[in-house]
């Protein structure tokens, strides 16, 4: 398939790498134009602007946050004529506003333009693996379309509904659900380090009972190793994350105590320098305050 890939950070370009690896024609851009040379090696075609890289099926945008992907979405509108899918981690009020812009496009001038969102869980490692889990939303035909796309990028796709913000909205209470595991986690170890426990005993007792699972082993290995750097996902990220969590709560008159907490914690890390630390970092913050640094 032509496909078009905007963005090619730390997941763009593992994703956009699967995808040539799987045999598909792509057009990349990336605002920083290093990224894309890079991918020339790997059979890309480097596309000079975003209208150019919209000759194309399907058109993947993966970047950074919503500023980024409103600077690319007018060209995006303009030029398109096939599905935009936008696998970046947005917010609600952007994809209603995309999905609403897109299908004005497809009434008046490209009626094969459709908007799905279809943001994803896993780290660059799992991006480079294909190990990827995407959760898309969107027009039944439209995810059909991308459908090879996710087979190549993810370990599993789920179809969630026809609107698009529903994913966007799932995806934010999963990164909400893992900035609490690794609050919790960096409390946690803190606290056993102080008594004289050996952290990593005390990791492997709680992976290897009732805490068995991906979030707690990927986030206890980082935070018992204090692995802030390379960061997988930045702080400066998570805190975009629990944001975005936060106003869709708000637009939906639902309080969330937890996500006001670690929105706190996320800044007092931005403020001590931390923004380009892995959000695992707010770890450090517990340690800190047990006296531990
Ligand atoms: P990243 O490495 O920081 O890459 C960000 C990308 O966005 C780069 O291509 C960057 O271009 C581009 N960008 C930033 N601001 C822009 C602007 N104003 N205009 C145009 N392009 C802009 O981030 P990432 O880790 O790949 O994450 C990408 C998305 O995936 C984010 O929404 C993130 O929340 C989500 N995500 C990340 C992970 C993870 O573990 N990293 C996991 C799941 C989902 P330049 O190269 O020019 O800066």
């Amino acid at each position: 398939m032509r496909v078009g890939f905007l963005g090619l950070g730390g997941m763009g370009s593992a994703m956009a790498k699967r995808l040539l690896g799987a045999g598909h024609e792509l057009l990349v851009w990336n605002r920083s134009a290093d990224k894309a040379d890079a991918l020339r090696e790997h059979g890309a075609a480097v596309a000079p602007s975003v209208k150019a890289a919209c000759e194309a099926d399907v058109v993947i945008s993966m970047l950074a946050d919503d500023r980024a992907l409103e600077a690319v979405s007018d060209d995006i509108l303009e030029n398109l004529d096939g599905v935009h899918c936008s696998m970046s981690t947005t917010s609600v009020a952007l994809s209603e506003r995309l999905t609403a812009a897109h299908a004005e496009r497809a009434a008046t001038s490209s009626p094969r333009q459709r908007f799905v969102a279809a943001p994803v869980f896993g780290r660059p490692d799992a991006a480079r693996a294909g190990k990827l889990f995407i959760v898309a939303a969107g027009q039944e035909s439209a995810l059909d379309a991308c459908a090879p796309l996710f087979d190549v990028m993810g370990q599993r796709t789920f179809r969630l509904s026809e609107r698009p913000r529903d994913a966007n909205l799932v995806k934010l209470s999963g990164n909400f659900l893992l900035a609490n595991v690794i609050e919790a986690l960096g409390e946690v170890v803190a606290l056993v380090e102080k008594a004289g426990v050996d952290k990593r005993e005390a990791l492997a007792i709680f992976n290897g009972t009732l805490f068995d699972a991906t979030a707690y082993h990927t986030y206890g290995k980082l935070i018992v190793d204090e692995r802030w750097q390379p960061a997988g996902f930045t702080a400066a990220l998570g805190l975009k994350d629990v944001r975005l969590t936060l106003a869709a709560a708000e637009a939906l008159e639902v309080p969330l105590p937890l996500a006001s907490l670690l929105r706190d914690r996320l800044l007092r890390l931005l403020a001590s320098g931390g923004a380009e630390l892995d959000w695992a970092a707010l770890a450090r913050l517990a340690a800190e305050d047990a006296g531990r640094r």
